[in-house]
């Protein structure tokens, strides 16, 4: 395709200017009080809280290649308040808990918000919130009932009909729209990473990149975390490895890697941003199972993302898999369909990324090794926010005292974990044609979804 022919196959926000200079490798032995696997989101978020709740502690963060290399350089830039993969997923699934998780979801963005400023972090962050578009009648319907529901529990959410949801913004695919104003942020991704990097380094953490973490093991005074020329021995350990959670085994009935794609066009021009309204630079999404997502940039680009939901069988990571022709024409076509008064843009980047999926579409989190280490992982395509309520998770099971987080179900609990393979595969790609034949056929959920659905399991972007 034309628009596709120059997009350079790269993640637009990692190729920006301000990356760190990579920290050296760990090369001998090192000991800490916290060591922290993984410089996602989920290891900075946890290295920042341990020495903003006490200074004194001797934080290390072991990376096995750059920070933000993973899913946390490369996604939508969506940071939401929600906790629980939105508030229907919530609400099926934690019913009993559902508002405290919306109080403590809202606190976590108001806080993410406050550290960004405290740490002068340039991420872009703004506070625009997310507007959910119906693109068929049976999603209008479905806005219409969670807009309800939302609405009950005090949420700050509009419903738009067709003629506001166009005025927002002008696609001719639209039906009718929910607008959450104050329940998601846009951040660029890659400098919310590069700014919680350098704060942690501010604070005296120590970390190390380019230095896989390849196996844990007990030793006197806490564990151990072995890498090819050193180690670390630390009181505690924070496992935040995202959808890479080999190094603790029980980890992979429960997530399996899904790749998502994103696409970047150039920055448009005042008449094109004029032809397409878009003043109040919401994050969007619309309401299909199998659903795009996009936000304007700084520079006017437009991210478009979303839709498929890759599993490659077998469950491997592969840098190639990074990149998916197929699924670039599916969103390239989607965009044009979406805003026909777009034509002739280009898309200057494509990529893909892996994301942890776990059945219940939301984190879970644990202990091992005598409760010396934590883990939080899962969070299934909405990490941005949610790995900073994560990482506060660990550190209070680390604590081994008990909190508000570590009394809550969601916290207690585990997703119904997928089958072995081969099986896991077959499952997955039956789940991914049924979720695809029910946006076809007006959200009607055919007999397999509907037996996942009783059973509590499910798979999604
Ligand atoms: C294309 C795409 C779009 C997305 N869009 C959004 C969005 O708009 N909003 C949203 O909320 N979420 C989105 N997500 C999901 C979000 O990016 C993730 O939920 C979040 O970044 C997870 O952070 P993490 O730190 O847990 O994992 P990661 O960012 O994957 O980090 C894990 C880190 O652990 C390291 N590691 C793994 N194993 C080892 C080891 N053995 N030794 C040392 N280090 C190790 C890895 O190298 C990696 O750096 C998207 C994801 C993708 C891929």
């Amino acid at each position: 395709m034309r628009s596709l022919k120059d997009a350079i196959p790269e993640p637009y926000w990692l190729t920006q200017a301000g990356a760190p200079a990579p920290a050296a490798p760990l090369d001998g032995v090192e000991t800490a009080d916290l060591a922290v696997v993984g410089a996602g989101y989920s290891g900075l978020w946890t290295a920042l809280l341990a020495k903003e709740r006490d200074p004194q502690r001797d934080v290390v963060i072991v990376e096995a290649g750059t920070a933000g290399w993973a899913a946390s350089g490369r996604n939508g830039g969506f940071c939401a308040a929600s906790i629980t993969h939105g508030f229907d997923n919530g609400l099926t699934r934690f019913p009993g808990e559902m508002d405290t998780l919306l109080r403590l979801g809202r606190e976590n963005l108001d806080e993410i918000e406050a550290t960004v400023a405290r740490h002068g972090i340039d991420c872009d962050f703004r506070r625009t919130g997310e507007l959910n578009v119906a693109t068929e009648d049976w999603q209008w319907r479905d806005l219409v009932a969670s807009h309800a529901a939302e609405a009950a529990r005090g949420l700050d959410v509009v419903l738009l009909d067709q003629d506001s949801v166009r005025a927002e913004v002008a696609s001719p695919t639209y039906q009718g729209g929910v607008w959450d104003r104050t329940g998601c942020a846009t951040v660029d991704p890659a400098r919310l990473v590069w700014g919680l990097r350098a704060a942690c380094l501010r604070l005296g953490v120590r970390i190390f990149e380019n230095t896989p973490v390849e196996r844990i093991t007990a030793a006197r005074g806490g564990l151990s975390l072995h890498t090819w020329r050193g180690r670390v021995t630390a009181a505690r350990v924070a496992l935040a490895t995202g959808a890479h959670g080999s190094l603790l085994k029980r980890l992979r009935q429960f997530v399996v890697p899904v790749y998502d794609y994103a696409l970047m066009t150039e920055p448009l021009s005042p008449a094109q941003m004029n032809a397409i309204g878009w003043r109040n630079r919401q994050g969007i999404g619309d309401a299909g199972n199998q659903f795009h997502y996009y936000r304007l940039t700084a520079d006017n680009r437009m991210l478009w993302g979303g839709y498929d939901a890759i599993y490659y069988n077998g469950g491997r990571i592969r840098p190639e898999q990074q990149q998916r022709e197929a699924t670039f024409e599916v969103l390239a076509r989607h965009f044009e369909a979406t805003f026909p008064q777009l034509e002739g843009v280009r898309f200057t980047h494509k990529w893909g990324g892996v994301i942890d999926c776990c059945s219940r579409f939301s984190a879970f989190f644990g202990t091992a090794h005598g409760g010396r280490l934590s883990y939080a992982a899962g969070y299934t395509g909405l990490g941005v926010g949610a790995t900073r309520f994560g990482a506060k998770v660990m550190l209070d099971l680390l604590g081994g005292e008990p909190t508000e987080l570590t009394a809550l179900k969601m916290v207690r609990r585990k997703p119904v974990p997928f089958p072995p393979e081969p099986v896991r595969s077959g499952v997955i790609q039956l789940t991914r044609w049924s979720i695809a034949r029910a946006d076809r056929h007006e959200g009607r959920r055919n007999l397999w979804l509907r037996s996942l659905d009783a059973m509590g399991l499910g798979f999604d972007s």
